[in-house]
């Protein structure tokens, strides 16, 4: 089995600095090394290193296109496929190379750790480890494998900020691929999407004075889809939809997601052509959206509200 390494920074090769934790080349490069050599993991590798190393934080849509671009280009040279990806926006890469990979048909594994292998208490070993066996193990398509958990990539989410454990994934309806004939990287473009989350006594101008600058919003309700009733995001809702800029709603809550039909407030975003992002994480609903914008999808309601890769729960 041949396993290629695409290190794209994150805590997991990081060191100690006056300034804080930083990327840095070598360590992670030293680790495959010594689990390959020492027979812990089997197989051959080949790595290749992102410039610069990035604390994920800094992660660019055309950051994923240069990861999608690895897997395409060597695709038939390698069984599987590792990521080694920063903690804090993990969720949206795997989201990303979930909806741009189509026609995966090998594993595409995305880890990190919380604690870099530079740390007696790492969790980067294990990590490294777990991702080895599962991109020759796993079904075909994107995972994240985290703290002995295998993930659906456009199922899952950051949980905790501190703990090993820091992902979760909530269920799905299917396997993590977008289904084609052959296999293609979709490259993702520059768009403005606000993520909104409600809160009381939010100014509906707020909304409006987002949406003027944005190309769709992505809408954080409250628990089953409800929001505040009031005239502006009433209006700015009108708005969006004249103006034909998407707007998807989502639940603020992790599981259950949202049911526009339940509560007279989400029955106003229905009227509004607001796009039922049903269970879909926030993440899913904005790397849907700019996947759906970037590949100019015209019948973006229709396209948004089924489910391509089992994103929407
Ligand atoms: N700030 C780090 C990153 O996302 C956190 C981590 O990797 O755990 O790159």
């Amino acid at each position: 089995m041949k396993t290629l390494f695409i290190y794209t920074g994150g805590t997991m090769g990081m060191q100690h600095t006056p300034e804080g934790l930083v990327p840095s080349i070598g360590v992670v490069e030293d680790a495959l090394q010594q689990l390959y050599q020492s027979g812990e993991a089997l197989g051959t590798y080949e790595i290749v290193t992102a410039t610069p190393l990035i604390d994920s934080s800094a992660i660019e849509p055309s950051d994923w296109n240069w990861i999608g671009t690895q897997i395409t280009d060597r695709y038939e040279q390698f069984d599987g496929f590792v990521v080694v990806h920063g903690t804090d926006t993990l969720a949206y890469t795997a989201c990303a190379l979930t909806f741009g990979l189509e026609g995966l048909d090998k594993p595409v594994i995305v880890t990190g750790s919380m604690v870099p292998l530079v740390d007696d208490n790492s969790d980067g070993q294990r990590n490294l480890q777990d991702a080895i066996i599962a991109s020759n193990q796993a079904p075909a398509g994107v995972w994240v494998q985290f703290a002995g958990k295998r993930m659906h990539g456009a199922r899952v989410r950051k949980n905790h900020s501190s703990a090993l454990d820091a992902f979760f994934d909530a269920e799905a309806s299917a396997p993590p691929r977008h289904e084609a004939a052959d296999l293609k990287w979709r490259d993702y473009r520059a768009f403005n999407l606000p993520v909104i989350t409600f809160v009381p006594g939010m100014s509906g101008q707020l909304i409006n004075d987002c949406l003027s600058h944005a190309d769709g919003l992505i809408l954080r309700c409250y628990g089953a889809g409800t929001l505040p009733d009031k005239p502006e995001i009433n209006q700015a809702i009108e708005t969006a939809k004249q103006d034909r800029k998407p707007v998807i709603a989502v639940s603020t809550c992790a599981e259950g997601g949202i049911a526009l039909d339940k509560y007279a407030p989400s029955a106003r975003l229905m009227a509004g052509g607001v796009i039922d992002g049903k269970g879909a994480t926030a993440a899913a609903a904005y790397v849907k959206l700019l996947y759906a914008l970037s590949q100019n999808i015209t019948d973006l309601t229709a396209f948004l509200a089924e489910p391509i890769c089992g994103e929407l729960g």
